[in-house]
């Protein structure tokens, strides 16, 4: 595979890592979901909006004073009086009047109740599927009876949405804010579609299939120019009856919410940890109809496509950026996709806000990792081919020094003097002898080189082992003879060998110059070759200077020497042995050396070899 493949296909399981994750992570995201949601809406501007509902509720001081729940009938039947009186579009009652009281009471109650146009009254679903409903003789005089369930969030019993329906033993009913709001604006039915709702000329986006879900658009709380939903007490009506007209033209809540009797209180986005009675809720549920600017959550397909986005835009941007300006352009996207959900509840679309805030953070930090992991890699290699090239010039310049100035030395000698034909075919011989011998040298380098950087692949001659070491041998012997050194073979090995044979012939004849070079005149090298469980063993010892252990380990470094060898006078550079490891191994074998200062070196070099057959060794 090409490496820009390799790398686009890395960034692409970046990007399906990166939105997985995220996917997973949304599910277990609610929390944060439902904090980001609380904050939007706490920080959205604020609309001036007159409200259409008003309160009328028992408090703690309306009970102290009207003697508790036991007086409260009556009580209601008084205010109910005043309030209709007022005039207003409809009255919707959050309390069931589930049971039979006070015969006076109750006739008074009924009584004010027939007075009161477009009444709702309140049902709820008890637990075990049984409505509970206002007693008939209260039920016959409402227009409409709503049910009073909250939908508090599992987690922390805020209350987001209101279940505009709620079914239960083959009933259903309509939320009381509802039938109360259909009730104001004098419709006869509530139109329904999967989709929404429809009273009037009101479309209400509230799926069937999740309970006719409404996100509540809860009033802010009263401020500059804000105005809450007006509240009475019953204590106050029933100390000024003429309060009462503040209710004309609204649609009146009548409700509890005395700490000591409101069992319906919950959390609302805008509470900071305070409570908010039933009624007051519905209230604010009414006002969000009243309004028609609804809050609707995006469509699933459209949040994964947010997600899906962000995320390839993340790994997109380090794709095609590096450097200062691919971060520049994830801190921006980062911001957005911060800001996005905002941008869209603002537009009254509710996103997910940890699904694609996750998939972002996790899709550029992930792209932004691998980008960098791929330059310093990429750096690395190139690092390592300057470095190469450092040791090619380094070679030249030492290694093939030496022909050169022998040819050098030769054709000046030819040039400036009147030579015998026998000396100048002498000279001519030495100098096609040393340019052959450098030839060599870098042919050599370079298939080393090529082979490590997997350009080259190997030869694959056969060639016998045995001929090539006495090749070599016999090259090294006027080497040898300089220092009176004797160069002696055991019995060698018949072997066929595979690969590259003038490499092996390099690292072989290596191993002997070595020998030679860092020996003491008169002593003393020993070439071994025995076949050892398929493998061949080619050894070459000798009586020389040695190394300390540690030298052992360090001698097939590029350029290292040993403080011996260094002090011997001997000319080297420290490149032979590196070149002969990288041989062997090429050839998948390996090399050993045993050695001890002032004693001797043993190098061996480990190789896969075949019995020599006779067709091979011809
Ligand atoms: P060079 O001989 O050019 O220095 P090599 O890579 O062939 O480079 O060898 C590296 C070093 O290993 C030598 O400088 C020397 O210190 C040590 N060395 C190699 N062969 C022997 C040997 N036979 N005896 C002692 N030292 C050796």
């Amino acid at each position: 595979m090409r490496k820009p493949d390799r790398q686009r296909l890395g960034y692409l399981a970046v990007l399906a890592a990166s939105f997985l994750l995220a996917l997973v992570a949304g599910w277990l995201g609610t929390p944060i979901d439902n904090y980001a949601y609380d904050w939007m809406f706490r920080h959205q501007p604020a609309a001036a909006w007159e409200p259409q509902s008003a309160l009328l509720v028992a408090d703690e001081a309306s009970l102290t004073e009207l003697g508790g729940m036991r007086g409260l009938r009556g009580a209601l039947a008084r205010a109910l009086e005043h309030t209709a009186a007022a005039g207003p579009k409809a009255v919707a009652i959050d309390i069931v009047l589930a049971e039979e009281g006070d015969a006076a009471d109750d006739a008074a109650l009924e009584a004010a109740l027939a007075k009161t146009s477009n009444l709702a009254l309140s049902c709820e679903l008890l637990p075990g599927e049984r409505w509970q409903l206002p007693i008939e003789r209260f039920r016959r005089r409402a227009a409409a009876l709503g049910h009073i369930h909250g939908d508090p969030g599992p987690l922390d019993g805020v209350s987001r949405v209101a279940p505009l329906e709620k079914a239960g033993a083959r009933q259903r009913y309509w939320a009381l804010a509802l039938e109360a709001f259909r009730l104001s604006q004098g419709e006869a039915q509530i139109e329904e579609s999967p989709q929404d709702l429809r009273v009037g000329a009101t479309l209400i986006p509230a799926i069937r299939e999740h309970s006719r879900a409404l996100r509540i658009r809860y009033l802010p709380p009263a401020g500059e120019g804000l105005s809450a939903v007006p509240r009475l007490t019953f204590k106050q009506l029933h100390d000024h009856p003429g309060l009462a007209a503040r209710f004309r033209g609204k649609t009146v809540f009548v409700g509890i919410t005395a700490q000591s009797a409101a069992r319906d209180r919950l959390l609302t986005p805008y509470s900071h940890g305070f409570y908010m009675a039933g009624v007051e809720i519905h209230a604010n549920v009414f006002e969000t109809l009243a309004r028609g600017r609804f809050l609707v959550p995006a469509p699933e397909a459209a949040a994964v496509a947010l997600c899906l986005g962000l995320a390839a835009a993340g790994v997109l941007i380090f794709v095609l950026r590096a450097g200062w300006q691919a971060y520049a352009l994830a801190g921006l996207l980062l911001v957005a996709a911060h800001v996005l959900p905002y941008v869209f509840f603002l537009r009254d679309l509710v996103f997910p806000y940890f699904a694609p805030v996750s998939s972002a953070w996790l899709a550029t930090v992930s792209a932004g990792a691998y980008q960098f992991v791929t330059v310093r890699r990429r750096l690395r290699r190139a690092e390592a081919e300057r470095a190469r090239y450092q040791e090619a010039v380094h070679f030249v310049s030492h290694e093939m020094r030496t022909p050169l100035t022998a040819i050098q030395g030769s054709s000046d000698l030819m040039r400036r003097y009147k030579l015998s034909e026998d000396k100048r075919q002498e000279i001519a011989e030495r100098i096609s002898s040393e340019s052959r011998r450098l030839a060599r040298m870098i042919e050599t380098f370079l298939s080393v080189e090529r082979l490590s950087a997997g350009e080259m692949e190997l030869k694959q001659e056969v060639f016998p082992a045995r001929e090539l070491v006495e090749a070599c041998i016999e090259r090294a012997r006027p080497l040898a003879e300089r220092k009176q050194i004797r160069i002696d073979t055991e019995p060698l090995a018949e072997a066929l060998l595979t690969g590259d044979r003038e490499l092996m012939e390099y690292a072989v004849y290596n191993l002997l110059t070595n020998a030679v070079k860092y020996s003491p005149p008169e002593t003393l090298v020993t070439v071994r070759s025995n076949r050892d469980d398929g493998r061949l063993r080619i050894s070459v010892q000798d009586q020389g200077i040695g190394m300390d252990q540690d030298e052992v380990k360090k001698v097939f470094q590029k350029f290292y020497r040993t403080r011996r060898a260094e002090a011997s006078g001997e000319k080297g550079t420290g490149i032979g042995l590196s070149i002969v490891e990288q041989i062997v191994t090429h050839h998948g074998g390996n090399i050993e050396v045993t050695s001890q200062p002032e004693r001797g070196s043993c190098f061996t070099l480990v190789l896969p070899a075949q019995v020599a057959s006779r067709a091979g060794s011809e």
